[in-house]
């Protein structure tokens, strides 16, 4: 009876039903012998069935049979309010749930927190087993997973993995600009999500979603769920424009770091700059007076570079700045700050250092720079530096007294005939080098230092 109905999309009328007739929303023997059926249809398809039925044998009567019919339509367009009235709520929670998200993002400055707070409001909308970041860069042409993080650890490894573009769902959803796979329907055996290298659990449901930043790729977002169809087709719109709030975030939160990085260090070395070796160091030294813990400040400056310069041409003369840079890179501790504070001078801030320790470290620096060979066009040759070493309190109290020290140590340095390092002491100088005689002027000739302010 409900397969004709469907079938011809018309009203069936049957009489003279006997009890073993099977009308299918009654259990047990039918207990009708009249029913009428009619379909509710909606631009042509068949929504439900209005059914009407008789336990007596009296057939129904063209009002009735009107009646029942104005009935479904009145149910059909209940039924089309009440999936309109569905649709708007779930849009209303949709922008709610979108609006957060924007706001979590916006007050996200840095980019674990963008991230954090773009996997959060992904939460919201869709439920998933693991999620991970991935960056695209341009210049280097490499994909980066930048954040990983899944229910059972099986991803969370995967940070700082690179790979090459390939044939995998990452590199096509940054390559063609669109979401895959088709539906959020993984098939582990056919799709590879980075690279083969790197084994990806297997899960049915994954969404790679593109991060665009004025249509330019940056990377995708994974998500990816245990359950089947975790990213239907009532989800997946909403995931796309959260994807494309987070790009924006992210996008900011990476040129924030840049300009801080850029601030902050120097572009040929990058080491520290001055201006955040000042602002460093002068911490480092209110906390070494606070525990009265030791530090020694060095100031490394190398022996008649204008010669290199004039010599070589200053691009010659670049690779020294950045080969004694290398060497401080190399010799430093974690704890250490090294900083670019001029031209060829270098300043590096030791903690828990004593005079000893700060002139082991000079001497190794200046010994090592000293073995270096560098190359010009058509021949090698090799540079010196001169140290000048300053170790809280002795030789200062304040980071602006210990720097002038370090540059009265680095300026005997010089004057007693360069490529040697000298502790500053209030009396006397103690040079390394012992090769070289030391001249050992006395606290009045210290004082007469070319003076400089930090
Ligand atoms: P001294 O032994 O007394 O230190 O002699 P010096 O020639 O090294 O003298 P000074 O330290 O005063 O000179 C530093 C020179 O470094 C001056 C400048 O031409 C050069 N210089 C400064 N910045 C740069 C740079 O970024 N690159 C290069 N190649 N040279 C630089
Ligand atoms: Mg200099
Ligand atoms: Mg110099």
């Amino acid at each position: 009876m409900l397969g004709a109905v469907f079938q011809h999309k018309e009203s069936v009328l049957l009489s003279n039903l006997t009890p073993s007739y099977k009308v299918p929303y009654y259990a047990g023997p039918n207990p009708t012998r009249v029913l009428l059926a009619i379909p509710v249809l909606e631009d042509g398809r068949v929504r439900g069935i209005l059914a009407i039925d008789r336990t007596e044998l009296s057939p129904f009567s063209a009002d009735e049979e009107e009646l029942a019919a104005q009935a479904a339509r009145y149910c059909q367009r209940a039924i089309q309010n009440e999936r309109v009235f569905v649709q708007l709520e779930r849009a209303k929670a949709e922008q709610g749930k979108l609006y957060r998200a924007a706001q979590a993002l916006g007050a996200a400055l840095s980019e674990k927190d963008v991230l954090e707070a773009g996997v959060r409001a992904a939460r919201e909308i869709a439920s998933f087993d693991l999620a991970a970041v991935t960056i695209w860069d341009e210049s280097t042409k490499l994909h980066e997973v930048c954040a990983a993080q899944s229910s059972g650890n099986e991803i969370d490894d995967l940070v700082g993995a690179r790979f090459q573009p390939n044939t995998g769902l990452v590199s096509m959803v940054v390559r063609n600009k669109f979401p895959l796979p088709y539906r959020g329907e993984y098939d582990a055996a056919h799709q590879v999500v980075l690279t083969k290298r790197f084994p990806w659990p297997d899960m049915p449901s994954l969404l790679v979603l593109p991060l665009l930043v004025h249509d330019k790729p940056l990377g995708t977002l994974i998500l990816g769920a245990k359950r089947k169809h975790a990213f239907g087709d009532s989800v997946r719109p909403t995931l796309e424009v959260l994807a494309s709030h987070l790009s924006v975030s992210l996008s900011n939160a990476r040129m924030v770091q840049k300009l801080e990085t850029m601030a902050t260090t120097d572009g040929l070395t990058s080491l520290l700059n001055k201006r955040a070796m000042l602002e460093a160091a002068t911490q480092k030294v209110a906390s070494a007076a606070r525990f009265k813990r030791k530090l020694s400040v060095l100031i490394t400056d190398i022996d008649h570079f204008k010669k290199v310069n004039d010599t070589y041409g200053h691009d010659v003369g670049d690779v020294v700045i950045k080969g004694l840079a290398d060497i401080l890179k190399k010799h430093k501790r974690t704890t250490d700050l090294v900083a670019r504070f001029g031209g060829e001078e270098f300043v590096i801030v030791c903690e828990e250092t004593d005079e000893t320790g700060a002139m082991n470290l000079a001497e190794r620096v200046r010994e090592e720079l000293g073995k270096t060979q560098f190359h010009a066009k058509t021949t090698a040759f090799n540079v010196t530096c001169s140290v000048g070493v300053a170790t809280f309190d002795k030789a200062g109290k304040t980071w602006e007294e210990l720097f002038k020290s370090a540059d009265e140590a680095l300026y005997l340095s010089k004057r007693g005939g360069r490529n040697r390092s000298t502790v500053w002491e209030s009396m006397r100088v103690r040079v390394g080098n012992p090769g070289v005689a030391s001249a050992a002027p006395s606290g009045p000739q210290l004082k007469a230092a070319k003076p400089r302010v930090a």
